[in-house]
């Protein structure tokens, strides 16, 4: 019987549950080879070593973990002894990176009970004292992780997966729940709501009704992350290929506005009875890219959902009498300096998300030497892309998308034909090149 303490105000007593080799499914054949011989030479050292975490998870399901961790009782600068290929990372609780050419494996210590509630003690200590409080045994190790199919560990020593919550159980039942009381723990850490809508989506899970319920309640103190975590946490949660149904339930909880509050906002207003559906189809292309082995870029997704935010802010300053560029380069400033203070956005991405909107104009002119020159532009591809997403979602006229899907196909004396200006039985021809001009400028050639 162990007794482990989560909170002083819920002890918890429970028995781990051993699973024998012959109780699951988790082959070594699965396993990395390099993440085996970090486990092995642990143990020939005389420690303890597992597999901890989503490998684990993942495995039992039987699919592709995406990385291995490792958990151990040996602490840092043991591990480090160790392994030559070894460089320890993190200021206060410090964790082992294992390096195998591009494969790293993540190597942590056992962490104690007392690490969150002895936070300041811990942050005012140094050396050795702090160290004893921070670190601790397996049987502490796994109150601090979130989801129950999360804290399940692969024994290296008799291949067994060693039980404290319920996990396999959990597993079986394909549910997704938290260890402990679910508002506590979304309260210490509100990540892990936006970490149980990934899950569940990923691995096709229900999240246990408790655990629900609280999400709902709960969704607001997501604001109170620092924006750099949320754009971390944005990134896979929308690059996981599984995008469409991550952000449908995000909005189910109230999530999503706390991540894209502009965008949220825009969806609401609809446009000749409908909705607006350009980020969702962005959603669907994203996922049907990762489906066929594609890349997809994170900034393509951010222009898709900031696009119509701001579309509409441009609208209200064009209706100011306020200049075309000007109103749609200040829009711009202005919903991306709102939306990095709910997900910080780094600059190359920021930039790219102008370039792919700046872009979008300039499909217009379609004759003389202009689309020669917008071909070359290294954001071509996203701009047309995204011009297709408009085209499609009613933004922008569908004959402009097939023409551009045209240009880019043919040979260049047809592209060459494209590109002429209509002739107008005319006499006048330099009145008709200033009249050419003069619609190359204001960007209206080739729309009508
Ligand atoms: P993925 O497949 O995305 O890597 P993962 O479960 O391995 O999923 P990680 O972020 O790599 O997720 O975290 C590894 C483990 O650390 C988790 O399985 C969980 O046990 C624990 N963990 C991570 N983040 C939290 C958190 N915010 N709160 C509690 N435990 C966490
Ligand atoms: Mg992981």
């Amino acid at each position: 019987m162990i007794t482990s303490a989560k909170s002083d105000a819920e002890p918890l007593v429970e028995q781990a549950r051993i699973y024998s080799r012959s109780e699951h499914n988790i082959s070594r054949s699965q396993i990395s080879d390099n993440a085996l011989k970090v486990l092995n030479r642990l143990q020939r050292e005389g420690f303890d070593a597992y597999l901890v975490g989503g490998c684990v998870r993942d495995l039992l399901l039987g699919r592709e973990p995406k990385d291995f961790d490792v958990a151990t009782n040996a602490e840092p600068d043991q591990v480090k002894k160790v392994f030559r290929n070894c460089r320890l990372i993190g200021r206060r609780f410090r964790l082992a990176h294992v390096y195998f050419g591009r494969e790293v494996i993540e190597v942590a210590t056992f962490r104690g009970a007392g690490e969150t509630k002895n936070d300041k003690q811990v942050l005012n200590n140094e050396g050795r004292l702090l160290r004893d409080n921070i670190y601790g045994t397996i049987e502490e190790d796994v109150w601090r992780r979130d989801f129950t199919v999360n804290a399940l560990y692969y024994n290296i020593k008799d291949f067994s997966v060693v039980d404290y919550v319920g996990g396999m159980a959990d597993h079986k039942s394909a549910t997704l729940r938290l260890i402990g009381d679910p508002e506590t723990r979304f309260r210490e850490d509100p990540v892990r709501m936006l970490r149980a809508v990934r899950f569940a989506v990923k691995l096709g899970f229900m999240l246990d009704p408790d655990c629900e319920k609280s999400m709902h309640d709960a969704a607001e103190l997501l604001s109170s992350i620092p924006a750099a975590r949320l754009y971390d946490e944005v990134l896979k949660l929308f690059l996981s290929g599984y995008a469409l149904q991550t952000f449908e339930m995000l909005r189910h909880y109230g999530l999503f506005q706390v991540l894209f509050p502009a965008t949220e906002s825009s969806l609401a207003i609809e446009q000749d009875g409908f909705p607006r559906l350009l980020p969702i189809k962005a959603l669907e292309n994203s996922d049907n890219r990762m489906a066929e082995g594609k890349t997809v870029t994170a900034y393509f997704l951010f222009a898709a959902f900031l696009w119509e935010p701001v579309q509409i802010r441009a609208k209200e300053k064009l209706a100011r009498g306020i200049a075309e560029f000007v109103a749609y380069q200040d829009a711009a400033n202005e919903v991306i300096a709102r939306q990095i203070k709910s997900t910080a956005l780094p600059r190359h991405i920021t930039m790219a998300m102008r370039e792919v909107w700046s872009l979008q104009p300039k499909f217009n002119m379609r004759f003389g030497s202009r689309p020669s020159r917008l071909i070359t532009h290294p954001r071509f591809r996203a701009g047309y892309d995204f011009l297709l997403l408009r085209s499609e979602t009613g933004g922008a006229d569908p004959e402009l998308a097939q023409w551009w899907g045209k240009y880019q196909e043919t040979s260049e004396t047809e592209q060459r034909k494209m590109t002429q200006p209509p002739r107008k039985a005319h006499n006048n021809k330099s009145g008709r090149k200033k009249a050419y001009r003069k619609k190359v400028s204001d960007g209206t050639t080739g729309t009508e």
